[in-house]
């Protein structure tokens, strides 16, 4: 491990991004500002239209964090049904993303089966889809549960899940799913998770990232391939190109701000891609997480500061 003054790279960052947290928010918000549309919807849609114009595709995200009752989660679904309202009255390529908690998964698990089925209706209505993404493992099965009833109540074009590579127990969950027809987004996971049900290593991860998105395409499902890992976009052209896989059973996925430079290649490339463009009151929270996935740019806040750039 390499060491600066006897101190490690790792703890060093981790001591930058606590620094960082320190900051007043107004501070943190011009560097943010990177990760995040905006406040309001119209900064989303605005976004949604330049990615648009460039034939890059979005998926929109209201921000939210952990809620306490079910009329947050009610007033979160009405903020995820104005998007699907936008997506349509504005004619973008974009469709939406959910986080089931925020919905009451728990809390109230069949109030937020009411709540997400009332969205993907709202999108099979609209020709759209919802996409549930995964949180951390204590809501693992939950969401699959919540999942499988929406995917056969309104059927795979309409909904679909997000699967983490970390976790040990995601092949098997994909062998499970695959038979349904499941339209997937693989990642690989954000949230610390135990060794006793997650791999910790860099390239345990990646190869069950491989393992899986094999399994997945094998299976012919649809697969959004969520990455900004170089090692991992390459394997999955290799893949993609040796199994011949038909453009219309796969797309790579980003989130709005990161390595854009790796985006516009891959849509170069001729690949359809999906931009994950998260908008709201609650930016701060999200930037945070991603100041903590690429300390570096907590590094650059830091010296900004100190050097009046
Ligand atoms: C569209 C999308 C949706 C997602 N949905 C979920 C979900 O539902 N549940 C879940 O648990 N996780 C989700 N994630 C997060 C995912 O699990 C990973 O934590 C995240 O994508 C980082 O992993 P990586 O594959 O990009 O590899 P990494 O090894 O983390 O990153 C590869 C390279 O990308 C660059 N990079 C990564 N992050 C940043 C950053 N913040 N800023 C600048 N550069 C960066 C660095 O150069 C890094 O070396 C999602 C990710 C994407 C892209």
């Amino acid at each position: 491990m390499f060491l600066l003054f006897g101190v490690s790279v790792k703890t060093l960052n981790r001591a930058i991004v606590n620094f960082v947290k320190l900051l007043p928010k107004s501070v943190v918000g011009v560097f943010a500002k990177k990760y995040v549309a905006g406040t309001t919807l119209d900064d989303a849609i605005r976004v949604t239209k330049e990615l648009n114009a460039k034939g890059i595709l979005t998926t929109i995200d209201v921000l939210g964090e952990a809620i306490t009752n079910l009329d947050e989660a009610r007033e979160e679904q009405k903020a995820c049904m104005r998007v699907l309202e936008a997506i349509e009255a504005h004619g973008l390529n974009a469709n939406l993303s959910i986080k089931p908690t925020s919905l009451g998964l728990a809390i109230d698990k069949a109030v937020c089966y009411e709540l997400v089925g009332e969205l993907v209706a709202k999108a099979k209505e609209m020709n759209n889809f919802v996409r549930i993404d995964m949180e951390d493992s204590p809501y693992t099965d939950l969401t699959f549960e919540l999942y499988k009833k929406l995917r056969e109540k309104y059927g795979v074009k309409y909904v679909g899940v997000v699967v983490q590579a970390y976790l040990k127990r995601t092949l098997k969950d994909v062998e499970e799913l695959n038979p349904l027809g499941t339209n997937y987004r693989l990642c690989k996971g954000i949230y610390v998770e135990p060794p006793e049900i997650a791999f910790q290593d860099r390239e345990e991860i990646r190869e069950n990232f491989l393992k899986i998105l094999d399994k997945m395409l094998t299976d012919g499902n649809y697969v959004g391939i969520a990455t900004h890992d170089d090692y991992l976009v390459n394997k999955a052209y290799e893949m993609l190109k040796e199994k011949n896989v038909p453009a219309d059973k796969y797309e790579f996925q980003m989130l709005y701000g990161v390595r854009e430079e790796l985006r516009d290649k891959i849509n170069a490339d001729g690949h359809k891609i999906r931009i994950y463009v998260p908008f709201g009151e609650r930016w701060y929270e999200y930037s945070m997480r991603r100041l903590q996935e690429n300390p570096q740019l907590a590094w650059y806040i830091t010296k900004a500061l100190f050097t009046r750039q």
